[in-house]
């Protein structure tokens, strides 16, 4: 086999940071994903490319149900659609036995078609317009109350449809991190949830089913999960207690943190709690809270990327390296935060796809963008990459391929690798075509 040409360079001796674990990434490369070469993805494909496994969707969630489910009787999943709302996704964890969590209407419409019964979506989010209420009513849904313009909006429309509703409201509390999500449900500490459940239990139409808060996201602890499932069981033992109201069901929201690394942290994923330590947590604070064994409520869980950020990865290359005016080495490649939004957050792990010798050079990695500000890494060490090379970026499966953008650049293929290896195109690259399909040019600018 040809050796790949490597340029040379002259470069200090340091040895670099070491932690308890060793140095901290691993220069393994890596050639293909669940069995599928690379080279014979973006072959196929192109490149950047979006790659799904839906082997580890099916490991992460059948874990994380595992982990709640031996610990409590009752408990259900709801997929976080805005995590990654691609169908072929979705449908793997409704497969998998998971209602959906929505939060706008075109979310709720996403669903609908992804064929869950309209009693398994819960409808979050501040913004329901009134159509999307009126199908969510009809359908009986579990819509989740933000707002008393909410809740007055749907007492209306109950009483014009002559319908019930099923709600929950989002309570927002103290659990011990700062800033307060306060912005989103009635806060617990200033007795705007109660004043909300009263005037639902006032309310002929309403049936109050359930209690929600999502508290944060990326937690770093379990504790804020367990205080917030503390706080939701006594409020809900106050229903029961001062309204004879029962509470069916406690929704925890999502907010585990996946095995990224968050930037600024030093040993990052070996320090956060497992989904195991939050499930002890939170049904231990739920059975300790003093329900009757025959009433303790369902248990609703919303977790978004602890259950798909290490089932995605992209697939880049590289465009071009240059020296920057202080003589520090700098790689284009050819997908920016465009596709990678997450990487305002994460040093995410970055591996090259064949072997390089044992040199490696601190670089800058750009994006392919017009835009000063498109950097995906001010610093990492990678081998002497050389122009058409391929890389892959790691834990990708959350969030990007919802925030993605279409700036100066299409949006790329998405692939499914399927538990056989068998790749499936799940999402067309996109064109100028696809672009400028939704433009319209008044005549007197017509060419
Ligand atoms: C975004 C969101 C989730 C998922 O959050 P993660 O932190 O990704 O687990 C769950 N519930 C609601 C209401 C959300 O807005």
């Amino acid at each position: 086999m040809k050796q790949p040409y490597e340029r040379p360079i002259i470069k200090k001796m340091h040895t670099g940071l070491m932690d308890k674990f060793g140095r901290q990434n691993s220069k393994e490369p890596v050639s293909d994903i669940e069995g599928v070469t690379i080279e014979q993805l973006v072959e196929n494909y192109g490149s950047p490319l979006f790659v799904i496994s839906e082997k580890q969707i099916r490991r992460n969630y059948q874990s994380a149900l595992r982990a709640f489910n031996t610990r409590y009787p009752k408990v259900q999943f709801a997929w976080s659609y805005k995590t990654n709302y691609l169908n072929s996704v979705c449908q793997i964890f409704h497969q998998e036995g998971s209602w959906a969590e929505v939060v706008s209407g075109f979310e709720y419409q996403k669903a609908i078609n992804n064929g869950v019964v309209g009693h398994q979506i819960i409808f979050n989010g501040p913004d329901k317009k009134e159509e999307e209420l009126t199908l969510a009513i009809k359908n009986q849904s579990l819509i989740h109350i933000d707002h008393f313009n909410e809740l007055d909006q749907l007492i209306q429309l109950c009483q014009l449809l002559k319908q019930k509703a099923k709600i929950a409201i989002r309570v927002n509390m103290d659990t011990g991190t700062y800033p307060i999500w306060d912005r989103f449900g009635f806060n617990l500490e200033n007795e705007q949830a109660w004043t909300a459940i009263k005037k639902i239990k006032e309310n002929q139409l309403l049936e109050l089913q359930g209690l929600h808060c999502h508290i944060g996201t990326f937690l770093l602890s379990t504790q804020p999960h367990e205080i917030a499932a503390r706080k939701l069981s006594e409020l809900a033992l106050r229903c029961k207690a001062e309204l004879q109201l029962s509470i069916k069901y406690l929704d925890l929201g999502g907010g585990f943190p996946s095995k990224n690394n968050l930037k600024g942290t030093y040993t990052g994923i070996d320090s956060i709690p497992t989904i195991d330590e939050f499930a002890t947590s939170i049904t231990e604070a739920i059975l300790n809270a003093g329900f009757p064994t025959e009433e303790l409520p369902l248990l609703i869980l919303e977790s978004g990327r602890a259950l798909i950020d290490d089932a995605g990865y992209l697939i880049g290359s590289v465009i071009a390296n240059k020296r920057l005016s202080d003589g520090r080495s700098a790689t284009i490649l050819n997908f920016g935060v465009n596709l990678l939004f997450t990487s305002n957050w994460y040093d995410h792990h970055i591996s090259t796809t064949k072997a390089y010798s044992e040199y490696t050079e601190a670089t800058t990695l750009f994006g392919p963008l017009c835009m000063n500000i498109d950097v995906i890494r001010q610093h990492i060490e990678l081998p002497l990459l050389n122009k058409g090379d391929h890389i892959v970026v790691h834990k990708v499966g959350a969030y990007n391929m919802t925030q993605w953008m279409q700036f100066i650049q299409m949006r790329p293929a998405v692939v499914l690798i399927d538990q056989k290896s068998k790749v499936h195109l799940i999402r067309k690259p996109e064109t100028l075509a696809y672009l400028d399909s939704h433009e319209q040019i008044p005549t007197h600018l017509n060419p």
